[in-house]
C-alpha cells in the first residue's frame, strides 16, 4: 500500500461527518508534523491521519481502516524508536490529542488518555501528593511504554508500569469498546499489560497511585578512566539496596555538550532525607568524583534530569539484552567498545531491577522481566544523517563484542525495527505462547500488526 491510496469517497464523507478530531490526508495542513515520531530516522506516510480527540473516533478510524483495505497504525506518545505507530499507507490511529487525565485522590487512582505524555501524568498526580511508575525520562507516552511493561525510577518500589494498571479502555479490532479488568477479561488484562500494542487500542489507563513527598536525585560523575573501578563498585554497592533506592550506571558524555567522556550513577531515592543520606553514602563518597549533583526535588523534576539527552528528532538506534550479571569481564569489554563510539550523545547503560518488580511472578502479567540484575542498553543518539551508518555499526558490533555477557531476554519497549523474530520471541519470553493463543482469540485477523508483532 501506498500513500496515494484512494478511498471511497462516500465512506470518508461518513467518517467525517460525525469525527470529534481531525482528518489529515496527505499534502493537508498538519499532516507532516503529525507524522513526524521522536526518531528522526523514521520517515513514514500513512494514507489518511485520523487524529482522535474520543474513543468513538478511535472506533471509527479502525472500523474505516478496515472497510477500506487498509493497515492500521497506532501513535500514543510517538516515542518508540522502531517507528510503528507510523507506517506507509496505514490509517494512522493519531492519540497525541488525548490528553485527558483526572487523579482520584480517595482511591488513589489515575485515569489518562492514550496521548498523555509520562510528564504530564507526572504534574497532575503530583498536585495530589501522588506518582506511579513511568519511564526514566519524562518525553515518552503513557501508551506504548505501560502496554511494553514500562521500567522506571520506581520500579523498585512500586514495579513496572504495567503493574500498576487496573483497568485499560480498550477498542479491539471489531469496534467493541471494552473496559478490560482483572474481573471482566482476566487474561485480556494480563496480555494488556506487557503485550505491546497487540490486542487492540487503548484510548485510556486507569493506574494506581502511590504518595510519594519529595524523593533524592540526581548524578555522581566520574572520569572515563574510573569507568572500570567505578562499576566494580557499583555492582557491589548495590547488591542490598533496599526498595526506596535505585541506582543506573552509564558509561557516556558529560550533559555539558563537550563530548568529555565519563562513567556516572543516575541515583534516585524515596525514603526521607535522612534515610536517603545513609543509603546514598558509600555512592557520594566512593573515589574521587567530578560532580555530585544529588539533591532533593519533587518526582516530576526527577523525572527530567536524564530529558536533556534525548532530543526530539534526534536519530536513535537501539539495541538492549539483560546480561548474566556485572562480571569483570563485562565491565571491562564494555569499557573498551566505548572508548570507539562514534558520537558525543552515545552511552552504554546498566539498569538495575531489584525490589517490588522482581517479586511478582513472570507469568503474572505478559511481561515476563523479572529476574534481579541488569539491563544492559545501547542507546545510540546522533544529529547528522551522515553519521548513520557509523553508530549503527558501532552499536551492532558492541552488542557483538558483549554477546557472551547478554542473554536472550529482551526488554520489548526498547527493540528497534530491524531485530527479527527471535528478539521478539526474547521480549516476550517464557509468556510468548499464551500471547499467540489470546492473540488468537482477540485479534485473529492480525488488525493491530504494527508493532512487535505476535502472529496469530
Ligand atoms: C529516549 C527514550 C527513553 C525511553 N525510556 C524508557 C523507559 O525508561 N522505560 C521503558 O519501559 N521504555 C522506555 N523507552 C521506550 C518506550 O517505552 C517505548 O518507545 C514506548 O513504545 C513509547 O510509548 P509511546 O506511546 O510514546 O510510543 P509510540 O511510538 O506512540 O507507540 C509505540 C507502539 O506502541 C503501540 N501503541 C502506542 N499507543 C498505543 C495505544 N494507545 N493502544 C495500543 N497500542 C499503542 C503501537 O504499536 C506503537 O507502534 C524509551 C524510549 C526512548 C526513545
Amino acid at each position: 500500500m501506498t500513500a496515494t491510496a484512494t478511498f471511497d469517497a462516500e465512506r470518508l464523507q461518513e467518517l467525517r461527518a460525525t469525527f470529534g478530531g481531525s482528518i489529515l490526508e496527505p499534502g493537508a495542513a498538519g499532516y507532516d508534523e503529525a507524522r513526524q515520531v521522536h526518531n528522526g530516522l523514521i520517515d513514514r506516510r500513512p494514507a489518511l491521519i485520523a487524529r482522535c480527540r474520543t474513543t468513538s473516533d478511535i472506533r471509527d478510524a479502525i472500523a474505516f481502516a478496515r472497510a477500506s483495505g487498509l493497515d492500521v497504525c497506532v501513535r500514543g506518545g510517538g516515542h518508540n524508536v522502531a517507528g510503528r505507530a507510523v507506517m506507509d499507507g496505514a490509517v494512522m490511529v493519531d492519540l497525541a490529542e488525548m490528553k485527558g487525565i483526572h487523579v482520584d485522590p480517595e482511591t488513589r487512582t489515575v485515569r489518562a488518555q492514550g496521548g498523555v505524555l509520562w510528564r504530564e501524568l507526572n504534574r497532575e498526580c503530583a498536585a495530589h501528593g501522588l506518582a506511579t511508575t513511568g519511564g526514566a525520562i519524562s518525553t515518552t507516552g503513557i501508551a506504548g511504554l505501560t502496554l511494553g511493561g514500562g521500567l522506571g525510577w520506581l520500579m523498585a518500589k512500586h514495579a513496572l508500569a504495567a503493574d500498576n494498571v487496573l483497568s485499560v479502555e480498550l477498542v479491539t479490532a471489531d469496534g467493541s469498546i471494552l473496559n478490560v479488568t482483572e474481573q471482566s477479561d482476566a487474561e485480556l488484562f494480563w496480555g494488556l499489560r506487557g503485550g505491546g500494542g497487540n490486542f487492540g487500542v487503548a484510548a485510556s489507563f486507569e493506574y494506581r497511585a502511590h504518595p510519594l513527598p519529595l524523593v533524592t536525585g540526581g548524578l555522581i560523575a566520574h572520569p572515563f578512566e574510573a569507568a572500570p573501578a567505578m562499576l566494580r563498585f557499583y555492582r557491589d554497592a548495590i547488591a542490598d539496596a533496599s526498595d526506596d533506592l535505585s541506582v543506573f550506571a552509564v558509561i557516556g558524555h558529560a550533559p555539558d555538550g563537550s563530548g568529555l567522556k565519563i562513567a556516572a550513577m543516575a541515583v534516585f531515592h524515596t525514603g526521607t532525607e535522612e534515610q536517603a543520606e545513609r543509603d546514598l553514602a558509600p555512592f557520594r563518597g566512593w573515589g574521587d568524583p567530578l560532580v555530585v549533583e544529588v539533591h532533593r526535588m519533587p518526582y516530576p523534576v526527577m523525572n527530567t534530569l536524564l530529558d536533556a539527552g534525548y532530543p526530539r528528532r534526534s536519530l536513535n538506534y537501539w539495541l538492549s539484552n539483560f546480561t548474566t550479571g556485572l562480571s569483570d569481564g563485562l565491565i571491562d569489554a564494555a569499557v573498551e567498545r566505548f572508548a570507539s563510539t562514534p558520537s558525543p550523545m552515545n552511552a552504554i547503560l546498566f539498569e538495575h531491577f531489584h525490589g517490588a518488580v522482581c517479586r511478582i511472578p513472570a507469568a503474572a502479567a505478559a511481561v515476563p522481566h523479572r529476574e534481579e540484575g541488569w539491563n544492559l542498553v545501547l542507546p545510540s543518539v546522533w544529529l547528522e544523517p551522515a553519521d548513520t551508518e557509523a553508530n549503527v555499526t558501532w552499536t551492532k558490533e558492541t552488542q557483538a563484542a558483549l554477546a557472551e555477557h547478554l542473554t536472550e531476554r529482551r526488554w520489548l519497549n526498547y527493540l528497534g525495527d530491524d531485530q527479527g523474530a527471535d528478539a521478539v520471541r526474547g521480549a516476550y519470553g517464557p509468556n510468548y505462547d499464551r500471547l499467540v493463543a489470546l492473540k488468537r482469540r482477540a485479534d485473529p485477523d492480525n488488525v493491530f500488526r504494527h508493532n512487535h508483532n505476535i502472529e496469530p
